[in-house]
C-alpha cells in the first residue's frame, strides 16, 4: 500500500473508532446520568504526530474540534502543514480560491468562538460571506455593517442573509447588566431595548436566582430569537434590501437561525423574509 493509502487507512479505522461519530445518539443529554461516565463521553484517541506517517496529510483530514491552542509558533506551523497537505496541492485547492469568490450566502453571526460558520454549516472555502460582531447585531449607523450588506447585496448578489444567534450567547446574556463598559452598552442597546416590550424575560435578580436552569434556558432563548427577529426586521426595511428587492426577478431571503451549542444544531427559527 502507498504511504497515503496507509494514512487514509489510518484515519478510516480512527474515525470508526469514534462511538459519537458513529452514533451522535451516544451523546444526547437524555442518557441517564447513573450511566458510567465513560459511556457518556467515550474515550478519544487522538492520534499522536509519531503515530502518523505523514502528518502534513492527516492535518488535512483530523477535525478542526481535537486541536487545541499552543502559543503561535503552532498556529503558523499548523497554517503551513495544512497548506502544503499534498490532498490540497493535489486538487489545485489554492490556484481554485485565487481566482475569486462567489458566495451565495451572507452570514450575520456572534462573535463567539465556538459558533464558526463554515464548520457548523460544513461549507467550504468561498461558499459563505461573513460580518460576525457582538451578539449578531446589524447597525444601520456602523458603516462595517451597511459595507458587508452593500458589498454582499450589490456586488456579490448573494441570495440568502443568514443572521445567527446561538444560545448562551454572553452578549444577550448580558446586554441590560450595568457594570457594561460605555461600548458595549452602546453596541447592546438594540436589546437593552426588547426589556421595554418583554419585561416577563429580563426577571428581579432574586427571583432569578432561584429558578431552575431549565427555566433560565427557556428565557435566554427566548430573548436570543427575539434579537435575530430583530436584525432580520432591519435587514428587511434597510434601503439596500429594499433596492434589491425592486428588481422582481432578484432572489434575496432573510433567515433567522439559532445555533443550539448543547446539541450542535443550527435550527431555523421561522421568520424568514424575502423571495427564496
Ligand atoms: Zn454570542
Amino acid at each position: 500500500m502507498s504511504p497515503r493509502g496507509n494514512v487514509k487507512a489510518h484515519i478510516t479505522d480512527w474515525l470508526k473508532g469514534l462511538p459519537a461519530l458513529k452514533n451522535p445518539g451516544i451523546l444526547n443529554s437524555n442518557v441517564k446520568p447513573t450511566l458510567p461516565r465513560s459511556m457518556i463521553l467515550p474515550q478519544i484517541h487522538y492520534p499522536k504526530y509519531e503515530e502518523i506517517e505523514d502528518p502534513n496529510m492527516i492535518k488535512a483530514h483530523v477535525p478542526d474540534l481535537i486541536r487545541p491552542y499552543k502559543g503561535l509558533k503552532d498556529v503558523l506551523e499548523n497554517n503551513r502543514k495544512w497548506a502544503n497537505a499534498d490532498s490540497l496541492r493535489e486538487i489545485k485547492f489554492f490556484e481554485t480560491l485565487n481566482k475569486g469568490q462567489e458566495p451565495k450566502l451572507f452570514w450575520i453571526g456572534c462573535s463567539d468562538s465556538r459558533v464558526v460558520p463554515e464548520t457548523i454549516t460544513q461549507l467550504g472555502f468561498g461558499q459563505i460571506f461573513v460580518h460576525r460582531n457582538i451578539a449578531n447585531q446589524f447597525d444601520a449607523n456602523d458603516f462595517n455593517c451597511m459595507s458587508e450588506l452593500e458589498f454582499a447585496v450589490h456586488y456579490i448578489k448573494v441570495e440568502h442573509i443568514i443572521v445567527c444567534g446561538h444560545t448562551q450567547c454572553a452578549g444577550v446574556m448580558n446586554a441590560c447588566k450595568d457594570h457594561l463598559s460605555p461600548n458595549l452598552k452602546a453596541w447592546l442597546s438594540d436589546i437593552r431595548r426588547v426589556k421595554d416590550k418583554y419585561p416577563e424575560l429580563f426577571p428581579d435578580p432574586m427571583i432569578e436566582s432561584s429558578m431552575p436552569q431549565s427555566e433560565k434556558d427557556k428565557l435566554h432563548r427566548r430573548l436570543v430569537e427575539i434579537n435575530v427577529s430583530n436584525q432580520v426586521s432591519k435587514i428587511a426595511s434597510n434601503e439596500v434590501v429594499q433596492e434589491a428587492w425592486k428588481d422582481k426577478k432578484r432572489k434575496l431571503a432573510i433567515h433567522g437561525w439559532v445555533f443550539n451549542i448543547k446539541k450542535g444544531h443550527l435550527e431555523d427559527i421561522g421568520v424568514t423574509i424575502g423571495k427564496q
